[in-house]
């Protein structure tokens, strides 16, 4: 297929966030959470009650977690070197608060995922995040956050979720987004050319 410019997320698609969460507060708590039980995006209603507070502001204290102990999700350096050997562009696009921007640039120099670009989404005052779509000139999105690939296709580009546990009660997602289940799949959809494009019928627009 011709080359794309590709929008990746980082957390849970390039870097196993939950699983290196889980493992931290296992070991450190004594709990035994593991990254099937976190069925929601509000991480914190399966964690804090081990931390004993809010799982946000404790990471804000171990940011460092980013750089020291977070891994990358199995397949994702090799899948990101193999998408840029087939010519695509490739971009990393993550939503940071600015007090786990060393630490990200820590783990960028430790795993080297072979990208051409990174770019930092704000988080916005008072909650949520620019969209990526306003972030991001790509022609497609890899996000584990259903909301994050509903918002991209409404902007009329294609988007892959990528299944994680806190998305995969919500069933079939929009017109123009495929789920996907591991990187050799990613890989699948950019060699077979398996992407759909959004509806911008007026209909669904309004949804
Ligand atoms: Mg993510």
């Amino acid at each position: 297929m011709e080359p794309m410019h590709i929008a990746l997320d980082l957390d849970d698609v390039v870097l196993d966030f939950v699983a290196g969460i889980c493992e931290v507060v296992n070991r450190d708590f004594g709990a035994n959470v593991q990254p099937n039980d976190v069925t929601d995006w509000n991480f914190g209603q399966f964690i804090d009650q081990y931390i004993g507070r809010d799982w946000w502001l404790w990471l804000e204290d171990h940011a460092w977690l980013w750089g020291e102990k977070f891994k990358p999700v199995p397949g994702a350096i090799g899948g990101i070197e193999k998408l840029r050997r087939a010519g695509h562009y490739i971009e990393i696009v993550t939503a940071k608060p600015t007090w786990a921007e060393d630490a990200l640039w820590t783990w960028l120099a430790r795993y080297k995922p072979r990208v051409h670009r990174l770019t930092i989404v704000p988080l916005v005052e008072g909650g949520g995040t620019t969209p990526k779509s306003k972030s991001s000139d790509a022609d497609i999105l890899v996000d584990d956050r259903w909301e994050n690939c509903e918002e991209w296709v409404v902007d009329g580009r294609p988007a892959l979720l990528y299944t994680r546990p806190h998305n995969a009660q919500r069933g079939v997602p929009p017109t123009g987004v495929v789920r996907v289940h591991s990187w050799k799949h990613i890989l699948n959809v950019f060699e077979n050319n398996w992407i759909e494009w959004p509806d911008l019928s007026p209909s669904l627009a309004k949804e």
